[in-house]
């Protein structure tokens, strides 16, 4: 699954050369242009990581980022914040703004590629990773194969997106609108309970070695993936 990540700038010019870099290295960009945009977007589909500048009409990065810190859902969204030089990297520096890394304008786009990467290997290793091992199943993303103890795993291109989703975030339960928009896209209409006809496929498939249901069906709330290490 390709890494969403919301750049929130208001300087158009280098709002523009983040995307156009950001999408370079092969993920997928959306654009706020304030801080009021950004909390609304990140409410409509939650991004992998946020690219955030300090200073922002409306509501600043630092609230921003306190805001997203406070909700359950985003306490643990990456966020990487932009800051000029001076002042504000200093202070930005002293506080505790729960922001996962800071990166000084002006900067290379080099640079900022590596941070992103850096910060999503950190907090979602399964993100930026080509294969994923999580308990006995294995994801391949680059031959987009599946195992389960060692078996191949035979999944449809859903079931596959949604396996791969799950994986990155063990333990994390998914409503179905959430995985709708996670792995259907959020301008596709779909009946919700599509997703229970997928996770049955998928539960199906996964059942190749008799082990035990890696995926939680949670009463009115959704499903999750629990599996060891
Ligand atoms: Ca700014």
């Amino acid at each position: 699954m390709i890494p969403h990540i919301l750049v929130v700038e208001d300087e158009d010019s280098l709002a523009t050369l983040l995307q156009y870099n950001l999408q370079k290295e092969g993920y997928e960009v959306a654009l706020a242009g304030d801080g009021e945009e950004a909390l609304l977007k990140v409410e409509e589909r939650a991004p992998d990581l946020v690219v955030l500048d300090w200073m922002l009409p409306k509501v600043s990065g630092i609230e921003v980022c306190r805001r997203l810190r406070q909700r359950n859902e985003t306490r643990n969204l990456p966020i990487i914040m932009l800051t000029a030089r001076g002042e504000e990297s200093d202070r930005i520096r002293g506080l505790d703004t729960g922001a996962d890394d800071y990166v000084v304008k002006p900067f290379s786009m080099t640079e900022l590629a590596a941070r992103v990467r850096a910060v999503l290997r950190r907090i979602r290793p399964g993100l930026a990773e080509d294969r994923v091992r999580r308990g006995d199943i294995v994801v391949d993303r680059v031959e987009h194969r599946v195992k389960r103890g060692g078996q191949e795993v035979h999944l449809g291109p859903t079931e596959f997106r949604l396996l791969d989703y799950l994986i990155q975030h063990p333990g994390r339960v998914f409503s179905r609108e959430q995985l709708l928009d996670a792995v259907w896209g959020s301008d596709v209409y779909v009946e919700a309970r599509t997703v229970d006809v997928h996770i049955g496929r998928l539960r199906k498939a996964l059942g190749v070695t008799d082990a035990t249901d890696p995926i939680r069906t949670v009463r009115s709330a959704g499903y999750s993936l629990d599996l060891e290490g």
